[in-house]
């Protein structure tokens, strides 16, 4: 069946095959790490998951790269300010590295948690710094880079088609521009490709280079690593929207500049997260993290059922009530898969329903709703289990066909233990303190006339 894909490159829904036939090369912009990501961060790796998983149900390999910025994105998006890596090593008095690491791990664990699969490859800025100088030096022989005070910049005019992703408007850029922060820039969107340490200053992260010590530029990285894993043109590149105008326009501008053969196939981009209306981010300071949501008690896999409720373009708000809707939702489907028991046979019907909606531009609200219409159909329990089973590969709600499955650690069933045997004994006092102490690892607890249902958080 075929899979569409909305492009942004051409703004239209677009029938994706890979260029290789049976294998998808993709690239998804990943987290600069000075901090903790916060959950609208997190819709955007969710998305890119789903698209992930969607590419390997129709039987495609996928070789899928992820890079760690750990140096050079600096706290404005045209070029100025500090480095954020270096600015999160300031505040909490660690070595920039330590800082990147600490946060590369948190990130790591989040995605975990979130049931999003790992990246076959995890390159970081500060590990391709001689490929970085390579694309720069290939640039300035192909006569596209100027040098300025504080670096070497990317001249923007010279590359023919710059405006095409983002459809931007450069004549407007130009007139609404307040004051133009860099006054040595040739244009309004010409960007850094290498910057130079400033002077009495003494970086944490700097390199040698043909042009003095500095660092790469934010940009740069993105086509380093791709061209390098993957390859001058790959089939997919993803990412937040707010990439749109300026980091994506900029790694096609570098990258076909350097090369002269086309860099992404498809641009494919996730919408906002909103809270009250406005975008979640950092800098606002309205952001919530994952940790948060767990210490509230609600599973992180009740947010990924939450954002596959609305479609990947569309933006949506957080609001508690939403994701307690969604917790609800979200239990009651794992109840109700608990008890088909084993999986034997499937349901052609469903599935075929369930492949078109995913192949319509990831359709997850729609391939939730066929979720619901297969549980609440007539098919035999086995069957259902089966289909479902399969659903889940997509959907990665961690769905189980017993309660078995859930692996309980040993330390817990101990405690599950020791609590049945005092509600047999009718200490109902010390049944409540084991119920503390199952809550305080994650675990919810549930009592009824026949058993007590256990459900990790
Ligand atoms: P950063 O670590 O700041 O580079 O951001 C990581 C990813 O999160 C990028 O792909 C952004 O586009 C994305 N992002 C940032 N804010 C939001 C938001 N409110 N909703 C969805 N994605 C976002
Ligand atoms: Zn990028």
């Amino acid at each position: 069946m075929k899979l569409e894909i909305y492009n942004t490159l051409t703004r239209k829904k677009e029938e994706f095959n890979p260029l290789n036939k049976t294998s998808v090369s993709y690239y998804a912009c990943g987290p600069t790490v000075y901090n903790y990501a916060h959950i609208g961060n997190l819709r955007t790796y969710i998305f890119e998951d789903i698209l992930k998983r969607v590419l390997l149900f129709n039987n495609l390999k996928v070789k899928h790269v992820m890079n760690i910025t750990d140096v050079g994105h600096l706290t404005s998006d045209a070029d100025e300010g500090d480095d954020k890596v270096e600015l999160g090593a300031k505040r909490e008095g660690k070595t920039a590295k330590e800082i990147a690491d600490y946060y590369t791990n948190e990130f790591k664990k989040n995605l975990k948690d979130l049931n999003i699969l790992p990246p076959d490859l995890w390159p970081k800025a500060s590990e391709h710094i001689k490929e970085q100088i390579d694309l720069v030096t290939k640039l300035e022989k192909n006569g596209y880079t100027y040098k300025t005070s504080d670096g070497i910049y990317f001249d923007s005019s010279k590359f023919k088609g710059y405006e095409i992703l983002a459809k931007l408007d450069i004549q407007g850029l130009k007139e609404g521009a307040r004051v133009q922060e860099n006054k040595e820039k040739k244009n309004i969107t010409d960007f850094a490709l290498w910057k130079f340490s400033p002077k009495g200053k003494k970086r944490q992260m700097e390199w040698d280079s043909p042009w003095g010590i500095g660092f790469p530029g934010w940009h740069i990285e993105c086509s380093a690593m791709s061209m390098k894993h993957l390859g001058n043109t790959i089939d997919i590149h993803a990412g937040g929207i707010d990439h749109l105008p300026v980091h994506h326009t900029n790694e096609i501008a570098q990258s076909e500049a350097a090369t002269g053969q086309q860099f992404v196939r498809f641009w494919v981009h996730g919408e906002f997260l909103l809270i009250r209306d406005d975008r979640m981010s950092k800098s606002k300071e309205n952001f919530i993290t994952l940790d948060t949501l767990k210490e509230k008690k609600y599973s992180p896999l009740a947010f990924r059922y939450m954002l596959l409720m609305a479609h990947y373009r569309s933006r949506i708000n957080f609001s508690w009530k939403a994701l307690t809707a969604a917790q609800v939702a979200l239990d009651k489907l794992r109840e109700r898969v608990y008890r088909l028991g084993p999986a034997k046979g499937s349901c052609p019907q469903y599935e075929k329903r369930f492949i078109e909606a995913i192949n319509d531009d990831l359709n997850t609200p729609q391939a939730l709703a066929i979720v619901w219409d297969l549980i609440k159909s007539k098919e035999p329990a086995p069957a259902i289990q089966g289909t479902l089973q399969k659903f889940d590969q997509v959907l990665g709600l961690g769905l189980r066909t017993s309660k078995k499955d859930q692996a309980v650690p040993k330390n817990v069933q101990e405690i599950i233990k020791q609590r049945e045997q005092a509600r047999q004994n009718k200490d109902w006092a010390l049944a409540d303190k084991l119920r503390g102490e199952l809550e305080k690892l994650n675990y919810k607890v549930e009592d009824s006339k026949k058993d007590t249902i256990i459900k990790k958080y």
